[in-house]
């Protein structure tokens, strides 16, 4: 073998070992792309060691990669290798200025000897700026992504061809897999921006959710009690009606108010107010079943709505309601009783509606409370607001205008002595077509218009006539008469009763004036003015109906009064009930411990009689000595009762 062929086949081993040696770098250069690409170190990483496998293969000082922005306005140093490789990492240029640009138009490397393609324009830009650079485009299956770009060589020779086609040939081999790892990388920042977009909406969702039961809450209920406040409970009433509609049964809407709320919170504040309403509405509560919803409509109002009731169902949970009340309640130090009204309304028979219900509802309370009843069912003869009520209230006109209003005269019996010693004045209203209309049906509609002045007036003037007559007659006696708690507002009175007093020559203590002592701490201090007027006038004041309100003792020591009349609803029953007859004997008491004379009405029969004789109690009124009559009938009862036989004549002081 010639030397020569030796040397070239030695030379052309070389080549050919170089060449195995540098595809074997390129296979594990991409081997390695290809998994740092996969792997968790993200893209970043990956440029970063692209950059530097480029520096190295072109024994260049510096390789740049830059990548285009998606609009393809302007591109970024993603990653460098070499000299200033920090400071370009991240800088961001504007499309026109710099070779990448260029190599995105013309879609072609750039080398020193492109300067030759450059057109005139460009040459003269370009021919200024080019150094030693060469930059060949990245490229992927789909979109142009930017270039590589080499800059300076080591040894500060220029960039020949061969370094072009290694350049590129690199950027072929890592295009694709930089194309799919950019791709995942954007759909994974778009996974997360989804993601947390979701998650944001989510939380918002959540957000709206909570503040829209809460406005619900709010505008649905009750702030004091958290109870279904009335638009709820009209809603309920409307389901309830649906539902019985259906099902061809009846529901029951009760209404309930507390006797005598307005003077504790007068009296003791609405804080103490307050607390009672949340404690009452927790005992009605528990004394109410799951599909039951009780709801406050307001002040000390509450309703209750009963699905699938009747009449006997809604009758027992009123019973049930009442029981709830029993015991005292207790806030802070005090103990209050607490007394309730109900008024019973039954779909269909007292109103289609709920509005109509609710007015039904309301009216049987009204009558409850009026005639201390635990509870009224509707009846439409109460219904003083219906279309009647108008003419009811113009019939009732009429009647004071033309003095029609009668008064009927009680007997009060003096325990002490069995003398009948006095009267109660009762109005009495006969009806030219529907009779007999009681006073709690059309004393309520006096108050509500103001005729309850001139109305008090004419039974004052009878009052004082009759007894004018009965002086004429040889008996004296004296006279109650019911005020309500509007003529206690009027200045005008004291001047008024003087006016009758003087008139019928009677001596004002034989006028007695009946006060409840609801009326009295409805306003009390102007109340107690006017009493304190009426006392130094000589006349004598009786309190109506008491243990029925809510008796503040402190009050009742500063007025003028002078007797208690222990509430019917005691007296009817002390006979059968310890509770009732203790609370008889106990007003009994306190009252002659404050220097009261006592008055039990509603005295119905012997048994209790004798027990109020036992109690000390002074005088008695009720059914059993008389029920209230005419004025001539009272005249004969006083010749021909018993009770009155046993009378002496009554000396005009003594009731
Ligand atoms: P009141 O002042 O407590 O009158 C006593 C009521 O009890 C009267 O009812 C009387 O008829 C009734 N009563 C008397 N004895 C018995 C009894 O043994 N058993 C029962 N169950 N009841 C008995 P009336 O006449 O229906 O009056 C009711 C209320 O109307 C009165 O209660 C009073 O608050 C009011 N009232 C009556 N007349 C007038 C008046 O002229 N002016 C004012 N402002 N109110 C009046
Ligand atoms: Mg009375
Ligand atoms: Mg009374």
């Amino acid at each position: 073998m010639c030397p020569q062929a030796d040397s070239n086949t030695r030379n052309r081993i070389r080549e050919l070992e170089q060449l195995l040696h540098q595809k074997e770098a390129e296979l594990a250069l991409l081997a390695e792309i290809a998994e740092i690409v996969a792997s968790e170190e993200g893209l970043d990483a990956a440029f970063a060691i692209i950059a530097e496998r480029a520096r190295a293969l072109l024994d260049a000082k510096t390789v740049t990669i830059p990548l285009l922005s998606a609009d393809q306005t302007s591109y970024t140093y993603r990653a460098a290798a070499g000299l200033n490789a920090e400071e370009l990492t991240g800088a961001e240029l504007p499309i026109e200025v710099g070779l990448c640009g260029w190599v995105l138009r013309h879609h072609k490397p750039w080398w020193r000897g492109t300067l030759e393609d450059l057109d005139e324009n460009e040459r003269n830009y370009w021919e200024k700026k080019a150094g030693n650079i060469i930059l060949v485009p990245l490229v992927g299956k789909r979109r142009f992504l930017g270039g590589i770009a080499a800059i300076d060589k080591l040894d500060d020779s220029n960039f020949t061809e061969r370094d072009l086609d290694l350049l590129a040939m690199f950027s072929r081999q890592v295009g694709f897999a930089v194309e799919n790892a950019m791709y995942l990388e954007e759909l994974q920042a778009a996974t997360e921006r989804t993601e947390a977009y979701r998650r944001q909406l989510e939380q918002s969702n959540r957000q709206l959710l909570r503040t829209n039961e809460e406005l619900e809450h709010l505008a649905l209920h009750d702030p004091l009690t958290g109870l279904p406040n009335r638009s709820l409970v009209i809603d309920r009433v409307q389901q309830a009606i649906l539902n019985a509609r259906r099902n061809q049964e009846p529901m029951a809407l009760l209404m309930l108010d507390l006797d005598h709320f307005k003077e504790v919170n007068d009296t003791l504040g609405h804080l103490v107010g307050d607390k009672l309403l949340i404690r009452v509405g927790e005992r009605f509560q528990s004394s109410l079943r799951e599909p039951d919803t009780l709801g406050r409509l307001g002040g000390d109002e509450f309703a209750i709505v009963l699905p699938q009731a009747s009449q006997e169902d809604a009758q027992i949970v009123a019973e049930k309601l009442q029981d709830a009340l029993r015991r005292p309640v207790d806030i802070d130090q005090n103990s209050f009783s607490v007394a309730a009204s109900i008024g019973i309304a039954i779909y269909p028979e007292h109103g289609p509606d709920p509005s109509s219900l609710l007015r039904s509802a309301d009216i049987a309370m009204y009558v409850a409370k009026r005639a201390r009843n635990e509870f009224a069912i509707y009846q439409p003869e109460y219904d003083t607001y219906n279309p009647d009520h108008l003419s009811l209230l113009r019939d009732l006109r009429e009647a004071i205008r033309r003095n029609d209003i009668t008064a009927a005269f009680q007997p009060k019996l003096d325990l002490r002595t069995g003398n009948i010693v006095g009267m109660e004045a009762l109005a009495r209203w006969q009806h030219p077509e529907k009779g007999d209309i009681p006073p709690y049906e059309f004393i309520p509609i006096l108050e509500q218009t103001g005729l309850i002045k001139p109305f008090t007036l004419q039974i004052l003037e009878k009052a004082a006539d009759y007894c004018a007559q009965c002086r004429a007659k040889k008996m004296e006696f004296s006279v109650a008469v019911n005020l309500s708690m509007h003529n206690l507002r009027d200045d005008r009175l004291p001047d008024q009763i003087s006016e009758i007093i003087s008139r019928h020559d009677i001596a004002p203590r034989q006028l007695i004036l009946e006060i409840t002592e609801s009326a009295i701490m409805h306003d009390p201090e102007h109340s107690i003015g006017i009493l304190e007027r009426l006392n130094e006038m000589g006349l004598r004041l009786s309190v109506d109906d008491f243990g029925t309100g809510y008796s503040s003792l402190s009050y009742l020591k500063r007025l003028p009064v002078s007797q208690l009349k222990i509430d019917r609803s005691f007296v009817k029953t002390m006979a059968r009930d310890k509770d009732d007859a203790m609370i008889v004997r106990s007003t009994i008491e306190l009252a002659h411990n404050l220097g009261l004379d006592t008055v039990a009405e509603g005295v119905e029969d012997e048994e209790t009689l004798e027990q109020l004789r036992a109690m000390h109690c002074d005088m008695a009124q009720g059914y059993l000595i008389s029920r209230p009559l005419s004025a001539d009938n009272f005249f004969h009862f006083m010749l021909s009762s018993p009770w009155a036989a046993r009378s002496e004549l009554p000396e005009p002081d003594s009731a």
